[in-house]
Order: C-alpha cells, then sequence, then structure tokens
C-alpha cells in the first residue's frame, strides 16, 4: 500500500482527507506544519505528499523545494491559491499537479491516480519487459530507466519529478527531431488533466536548470519558436548491464 502524507494545517480538513484517501487505500500520515512535513519525508517512507501552500510555519512553495532537495516522489499541491502565477510558481518548484480548493475528493483520487502512474511505480508495471532496463546515453550522461532518474558525466545521480523524467526521455527517446509542444504533453500524459499552456516550458527551464551548464545558452534542449522543443544532440541507446535494483 502507498504511504501518503498530507501536509496540511486545518484539522477539519486533514482529517476529512485522510478518511476519504484511507477508505481509497492509502495508508495516510497528517501533519500540520512544513517542519514536521519535512521530519516526515526525512523518514523515507513517504510515496506521495499532498501538500497546503498556506501553512503557518513556512509558505508551502519553500517546504516544496525542501522537498525537491531531498527527494523525487510525487508531490501535489492543495490550495485556495487560485491565480495562474501560483500554479506556475509551484509547477516551477518541482510540483507534479495542482488542485484549487475546494475540489471534489473524487478528482483528488483520479489525479493521485495520474501522479502515481507517472511516477513509474515502476517497478510493478515494467519488471522484465526490457523498457526497464532501458538507458539513454548523450555526452556523458545517462538516463536510467530503471532508476528514472539521470547520471551526470561525473556520476551524480540527480533526481527527477515524474513528469520531468518522463518529458527528457520522450526528447532524448527522438534526438535531433523537433517536437510539438502538444506532442511532449502527450508524453507527460498531462492531456486528461486540462493542462495549462506553459507545462512544457516550465519543465523544460527546470530540466535546463539540472543539465545545461548555462541553461541561457542550451546545448542539449533547445527551443524551436512557435513549435516546440529539440534535443539537440546524438543519444544512444543501451539495456543497463546492472538490472533493476
Ligand atoms: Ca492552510
Amino acid at each position: 500500500m502507498r504511504h501518503l502524507l498530507v501536509i496540511e494545517d486545518e484539522d477539519f480538513s486533514r482529517s476529512l482527507l485522510a478518511a476519504y484517501l484511507e477508505t481509497g487505500g492509502f495508508i495516510v500520515s497528517g501533519v500540520g506544519s512544513g517542519e514536521r512535513g519535512l521530519a516526515a519525508i526525512d523518514s523515507g517512507k513517504i510515496d506521495v505528499v499532498l501538500l497546503d501552500l498556506g501553512l503557518p510555519d513556512l509558505d508551502g512553495i519553500e517546504v516544496l523545494k525542501r522537498i525537491r532537495a531531498r527527494t523525487a516522489i510525487p508531490v501535489l499541491i492543495i490550495s485556495n491559491r487560485e491565480r495562474v502565477e501560483d500554479r506556475l510558481a509551484a509547477l516551477e518548484a518541482g510540483a507534479d499537479d495542482f488542485l484549487v480548493k475546494p475540489f471534489d475528493p473524487r478528482e483528488l483520487t483520479a489525479r493521485l491516480k495520474v501522479v502515481l502512474r507517472r511516477s513509474g511505480s515502476s517497478t510493478q508495471r515494467s519488471e522484465g519487459d526490457g523498457e526497464a532496463l532501458r538507458e539513454l546515453r548523450f555526452e556523458g550522461w545517462t538516463l536510467r530507466f530503471s532508476t528514472r532518474d539521470l547520471i551526470s558525466p561525473d556520476q551524480v545521480a540527480v533526481p527527477l519529478t515524474p513528469s520531468e523524467f518522463n518529458l527528457l526521455a520522450a526528447l532524448a527517446s527522438a534526438p535531433l527531431r523537433v517536437l510539438s509542444r502538444e506532442k511532449l504533453l502527450d508524453a507527460i500524459a498531462r492531456k486528461e488533466d486540462a493542462p495549462i499552456d506553459r507545462t512544457i516550458d516550465v519543465l523544460v527551464s527546470r530540466l535546463r536548470r539540472k543539465l545545461e551548464a548555462d541553461s541561457r545558452r542550451p546545448q542539449f534542449i533547445v527551443t524551436v519558436p512557435g513549435f516546440g522543443y529539440r534535443f539537440a544532440t546524438p543519444v544512444t541507446e543501451a539495456m543497463s548491464a546492472t538490472g533493476v535494483r
């Protein structure tokens, strides 16, 4: 069973969410502050996080940034902030999805499913089907499907969020070809949740910060104005020798 952490300071809303999600088959822990949320994540047992932005101790965006400095586990924002700027700030800081309060709990469940599907559950889904052993290599970098992360030329594992991984996998699987934003949205399975137009651009800028020496003059993910993006370096495909961890 998946262990879900709710970081939400309103007691009523937190217990309601916990009760609902427990009946949906999650193990649920709830905390009322950012610091306690981070401590729970440090325990290493959390699979997915619901994060409220208005918290008493730390702003939710700050909590999100600190989560991302630790781990790439899926984070879904639940907030009463409705402005596009807030959604973009959350996506930019590494959120996987954003749900404006009040929401129908059925929509929450549906989005959680999407986020968890994107995040892989890769061990169940791809064991033995070859995809899990796939690796894409370019300029010393390795995009590794078994662990859904990126290994830098000096062998440091760079954690990627589920959306970042899927987007980079789509780009690097079609090297030197131009891919439209629509095509890339399909690749990250966002279409069904009515994406905001800039989703792909925000994810690309996040990937560039992780991948490019100078993110203003990208060598790998190149913008094709008015159309989309192109992965601008040759890629070799390999099968992992070490296998699934
Ligand atoms: Ca709140």
